[in-house]
């Protein structure tokens, strides 16, 4: 005799929003992400967001609805090719790509809401830390990164995803 246990139904996901400074870009992610949250201490992301690392998470670009407009830069990167999505009014990057992988897309999660950014879990992992500036303390448990992870790497990071 099976027993009948009821089980709850899963919860479908709420959508995580999204907008730039000037409100001019909203978006929302429709399905979870492919990953937990990142670090990026590489210069470009130092530069492009005027900050010391970018916070990141890697979801489908299918499941990344985007309104407004939007200008996207491209830059060549160690031979592979990066473009950067970002508000042309007010100048806040939202996402970016690997030109070689369209499917994926990093979106840069300090422009969530507050409210969804805080249902993401803490970072898993940091990367570029050889460049990484001094005082700011290593997220605890997240693995540390010299440079870019390789799969293998990744292969031993519980929740991590990878952009290639
Ligand atoms: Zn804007
Ligand atoms: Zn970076």
């Amino acid at each position: 005799m099976s027993a009948n246990i009821p089980t709850e139904a899963p919860k479908p996901f709420e959508p995580l929003h999204g907008e730039c400074t000037c409100g001019n870009i909203k978006y929302e992610v429709v399905a979870p992400p492919v990953g937990k949250p990142c670090l990026c201490h590489c210069n470009n992301c130092k530069r492009q967001t005027g900050s010391m690392f970018t916070s990141n998470v890697i979801v489908l670009r299918e499941t990344l609805n985007i309104t407004g407009k939007y200008k996207v830069w491209s830059r060549g990167d160690d031979g592979k090719g990066w473009s950067s999505l970002f508000c042309p009014e007010c100048g806040t990057p939202i996402c970016s790509f690997r030109d070689d992988r369209p499917d994926k897309a990093v979106v840069r999660i300090g422009t969530l809401d507050s409210r969804d950014l805080v249902r993401l879990e803490k970072p898993v992992l940091e990367m570029f830390c050889a460049r990484k500036i001094g005082w700011p303390a290593d997220v605890e448990g997240a693995a540390q990164f010299e440079e870019w992870p390789t799969r293998d790497d990744l292969s031993q990071v519980d929740g991590s995803a990878s952009i290639t």
